[in-house]
């Protein structure tokens, strides 16, 4: 389980979380994309791009358009916490 350490609606359906992933953020940098599955239940896993890391810290930025960003957007700072986070993946540049 990944927590969910800051959560901030920075614009109209447009959403910044800091998720705590030591494991992404060991080789993982701005740029690259994780693929997030929120719960057990809701079997959808959504890509998402790393925006920053700090620490054992992933920030994502992600627009609330359908079912699993609205899901995840509706998530709450400091008690939740996100099922799995794949990644990092994609290409890391120098
Ligand atoms: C490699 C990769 C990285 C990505 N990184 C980000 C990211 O950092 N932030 C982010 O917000 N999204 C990002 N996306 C898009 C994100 O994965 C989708 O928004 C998400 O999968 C939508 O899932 P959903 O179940 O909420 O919506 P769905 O129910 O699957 O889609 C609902 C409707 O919204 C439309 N839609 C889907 N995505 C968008 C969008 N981004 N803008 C406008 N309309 C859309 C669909 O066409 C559909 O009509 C990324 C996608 C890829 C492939």
């Amino acid at each position: 389980m990944y927590k969910i350490v800051k959560r901030e609606q920075i614009a109209d359906n447009i959403f910044e979380f800091w998720i705590n992933a030591p494991h992404v953020t060991k080789t993982g940098r701005a740029g690259q994309f994780v693929v997030i599955r929120i719960d057990e239940h809701g079997g959808e896993r959504i890509p998402l791009t790393i925006s920053a890391t700090k620490g054992e810290d992933v920030r994502i930025v992600f627009m609330a358009v359908g079912k699993t960003t609205q899901q995840l957007a509706a998530l709450e700072e400091g008690g939740e916490s996100i099922r799995d986070i794949a990644g990092p993946l994609g290409m890391r540049r120098r």
